[in-house]
């Protein structure tokens, strides 16, 4: 049975591959020289980590929109350039917290997180649940107990038992010195976030270090002590007091860089193929740079190899019908924020994107790979769209035939990779998506990631891969359709 429903898929895909010899011909334009050049630019101590709303950032969007330039490329519909600007918040973590009066230090005597800023807080009333405090929508919970120092995992199991009034949590801790060591990277390092994003629910979670309460501890006959449950019966208040946390705010600009190449066909041109990777890194810590050879810059620069081969086939008017949107995208790093960007403001309507192929990382072996070039994780391609999986598997079985690797594709994957790229801002609109990624390995993140670790020969052919498909998916008659 399995065998007769392949034998079919191939002979049907077979008459959808009519083109074949077009996109193997342009192919042809995606090569590893190209790719080292380009990656040994934007990958270079000049780039300076590609950060998101810095300087780095912003010369390899210069980068790009003159390589566009040069290929002649159009812009996107409706914009008068190839940049689509957007604001960002960089936020600082710091400031002083005052508790009724009582003023702490960021760091010394407290720490937050999963809040972008904390402003002011007043008459919060104090619950006594069991023994535990709560603070009106602020609860207080004695962290004394913290069974281990996975923090992350203990604040969200309880944040589940709270009633949902509960807007946030105060954990007062004898260990702080300990919970800060373990956490001073999450809550130091400065965030950022989509300026015109409306204010998402937010549910702040403050460490303030015991010792520093004693007055307070005093006035409220000891309300800090308790590691009882909170319970929904929590009504009556007995205590109240007022925060004010200050954080410092920077707006800054970043884009995302449009290189539209119009299809052939007058109809089905108004449709158009997305194939994203995001250009930017993380930046400059201590004076070192992260140049973030393979995250992101592999897909960056295959980017630049399909729009060449896109545009040679466009120029000889053998280009495929529908359209072809290669769009390196920013803000990735601090949250998706350039996909997210443009998922809310497309250039052409989403309903009108058949897919968006996504490229993230795919120029080294993770570990269980070291010798076994010939591979690469497809996360994605069969969650909206059998035909877009199956798409996919042809191109490679025709043409570049590397293993496909479905280990991560899975939603319950502990890694969570379906929901870390780019890709996912297409997906969550129900648009078709592949994340092509060759897994993480000892310079992910690392100032090491550098240019001279990079696989190309695995760059090229993942960068064909993802060329054909998307000529495929361009070039068919019938729109791909989504599973019931
Ligand atoms: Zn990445």
């Amino acid at each position: 049975m399995k065998g007769i429903t392949s034998l079919l898929f191939s002979s049907i895909l077979g008459v959808c591959f009519s083109q074949v010899d077009l996109a193997k011909k342009y192919s042809s334009y995606i090569n590893e020289e190209d790719l080292r050049k380009n990656l040994t630019i934007i990958a270079s101590d000049e780039y300076a980590g590609r950060e998101t709303g810095k300087i780095g950032q912003k010369m390899t969007a210069e980068f790009l929109t003159a390589y566009f330039k040069k290929l002649g490329c159009s812009f996107a519909p409706g914009m008068s350039g190839y940049e689509q600007f957007f604001d960002v918040i960089e936020s600082t973590p710091g400031g002083t917290l005052s508790l009724s009066g009582l003023n702490l230090n960021f760091k010394t005597d407290f720490i937050y997180y999963s809040c972008k800023s904390l402003t002011k807080l007043d008459n919060l009333p104090v619950y006594h649940a069991d023994q535990l405090s709560v603070i009106g929508d602020i609860p207080c919970y004695v962290a004394h107990n913290l069974r281990s120092l996975e923090v992350r995992k203990e604040v969200s199991a309880l944040r589940k038992e709270l009633p949902g009034n509960v807007k946030g949590i105060i954990l007062v801790s004898n260990k702080y010195d300990t919970l800060y060591e373990y956490l001073e990277h999450y809550v130091t390092t400065k965030t950022m976030y989509l300026a015109d994003e409306k204010k998402k629910e937010e549910f702040p979670i403050l460490f303030v270090k015991e010792s520093s309460l004693e007055s307070l501890k005093k006035k409220s006959n000891g309300f800090l002590i308790g590691k009882g449950k909170i319970t929904k019966s929590m009504t009556r208040p007995v205590f109240k007091l007022n925060a004010e946390l200050n954080t410092q705010e920077e707006r800054l600009t970043s884009s995302n860089v449009l290189a539209y190449i119009e299809g052939s066909d007058p109809v089905l041109s108004k449709e158009v193929v997305v194939v994203t990777a995001h250009y930017d890194h993380i930046g400059v810590d201590h004076g070192v740079v992260y140049n973030g050879a393979d995250d992101d810059g592999t897909g960056t620069v295959a980017l630049l190899e399909m729009a060449e081969a896109f545009m040679e086939a466009k120029k000889n008017g053998e280009g495929p019908k529908r359209s072809i949107l290669i769009m390196p995208v920013s803000g990735e790093e601090k949250g998706l924020l350039g996909s997210d960007y443009y998922s809310s403001h497309p250039a052409i309507p989403l309903e009108n994107t058949v897919a968006d192929l996504n490229i993230d990382m795919i120029g080294r072996n993770d570990i269980g790979h070291e010798k076994d070039t010939n591979y690469i994780y497809i996360i994605g391609s069969n969650m909206l769209s059998n035909e877009l999986h199956d798409v996919n598997e042809k191109a490679n079985e025709r043409y570049t035939r590397l293993k496909l690797d479905y280990k991560f594709n899975s939603l319950s994957d502990p890694n969570q990779f379906y929901y870390r790229s780019d890709h996912y801002n297409f997906a969550k609109h129900n648009i078709p998506s592949i994340f092509y990624f060759s897994g993480v390995h000892e310079d992910y993140h690392q100032p090491t990631d550098d240019v001279e670790k990079i696989i190309f020969p695995k760059v090229e052919k993942v960068a064909k891969l993802v060329f054909f498909t998307a000529w495929e998916l361009a070039d068919r008659s019938k729109r791909i359709t989504l599973n019931r």
